[in-house]
């Protein structure tokens, strides 16, 4: 009898071409639950039942790119736009940690304002009344330098999603003044500074395909990442990707799976994004092998000001919400959200 697909890339921790180009399109039912049942198994093992949080400080929406997908492009002027004080973040981090979350993941455009210097010091004086909790940065494309600078600060992670590993269709997806050799370096160069390193990509983003996809995760394998952060598609109508048709649920939840089974240790989070176009979307992350969700600590007067994407959920809610709303849907599942840190387990 031959081995099922799943069980070999399962083994070999590995996929070909041909078992990607199945898993992502057949239509057979017992096939698709077999792949969600063994990377949820895979994650179990690893990880139990539990489920990581990370609270989410989306901190400023100025950006000097221009990314074709992306909804606080600079050249949006529809984008309403905002910074945090270095006070607004410490309050989002206080909230935070009475709620439980013991990583705080500050996340922005590329803005300026926010130098080297204003960076390490927000990022040293969390670590100063909260040693005990992880940062995790995810501010684009830097120097080496800074990138070094903040970690002697005290970040422990940094979030670079790669977009996609198929150079072609990197610069579709961006302007000219970008560079897909320029984001691939910075992820070698964090890694080897010794952050724990997220890339990612965007799934049934305009272009995408079989072969991109392919790459992407031979990437992952190349890069081996601890975090690896995937979602959806979704157009932002004042974007030039404004009328795209976003990425699919289905498609997403193959992805996780096979992202578990290839890279099993990963930190694999169930996104806003998926949450965004379905109501049990981060559920379904979890049961197809996620295991970290990033639920929204920002302030609720900005919450929808960053608008990557369009239709965005929780920005109405308080971060207490979000939390307990999260912790219910995790249960309903049978996992739980724990108060730690939540390392990669290597
Ligand atoms: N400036 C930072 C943070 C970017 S926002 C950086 O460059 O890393 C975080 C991620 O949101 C992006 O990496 C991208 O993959 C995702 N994103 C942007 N626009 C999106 C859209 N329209 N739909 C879904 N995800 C989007």
């Amino acid at each position: 009898m031959s081995i099922s697909p799943v069980a070999e890339i399962r083994e070999k921790q590995d996929i070909t071409r041909e078992q990607l180009e199945l898993l992502l399109t057949t239509e057979d039912e017992k096939l698709q639950e077999e792949l969600r049942r063994v990377a949820r198994e895979v994650a179990d093992e690893i990880y139990g039942k539990q489920v990581f949080i990370r609270g989410l400080i989306e901190f400023t929406n100025y950006c000097r790119n221009d990314c074709l997908y992306c909804g606080i492009r600079r050249s949006n002027a529809h984008a309403s736009r905002y910074r945090l004080s270095k006070d607004d973040i410490l309050s989002c981090c206080k909230t935070g940690y009475e709620l439980g979350f013991r990583t705080f993941v500050l996340q922005g455009g590329e803005d300026r304002f926010f130098t080297d210097e204003r960076i390490c010091d927000i990022v040293s004086s969390i670590k100063e009344r909260y040693p005990d909790c992880a940062i995790t940065l995810s501010l684009g494309e830097k120097e080496k330098s800074s990138y070094e600078a903040y970690k002697v600060a005290g970040a422990d992670r940094y979030l670079l999603r790669h977009e996609t590993a198929d150079c072609a269709h990197y610069e579709s997806l961006h302007p000219t003044e970008m560079s897909f050799s320029h984001r691939i370096q910075c992820l070698w160069d964090l890694k080897d500074i010794g952050y724990q390193v997220g890339c990612g990509f965007m799934v049934g983003s305009p272009g995408q395909t079989m072969d991109s996809l392919y790459k992407d995760l031979q990437f992952i394998k190349e890069l081996q990442p601890q975090m690896c952060g995937i979602g959806p598609f979704i157009p932002q109508k004042d974007t030039p990707f404004g009328e795209e048709p976003a990425g699919t649920m289905e498609q997403t939840l193959r992805l996780l799976s096979v992202i578990r089974l290839i890279h099993p240790h990963v930190l694999l989070p169930a996104t806003t994004a998926l949450g965004t176009i379905h109501p049990r979307g981060r559920e379904k992350g979890i049961l197809a092998g996620a295991n970290v969700v990033m639920p929204n600590l920002s302030p609720v007067e900005v919450r929808d000001k960053y608008k990557l994407y369009d239709n965005k959920i929780c920005t109405g809610d308080e971060a207490a919400e979000c939390r307990a709303c999260l912790e219910k849907r995790m249960e309903s599942i049978g996992y739980q959200v724990v108060v730690h840190r939540g390392d990669y387990r290597p």
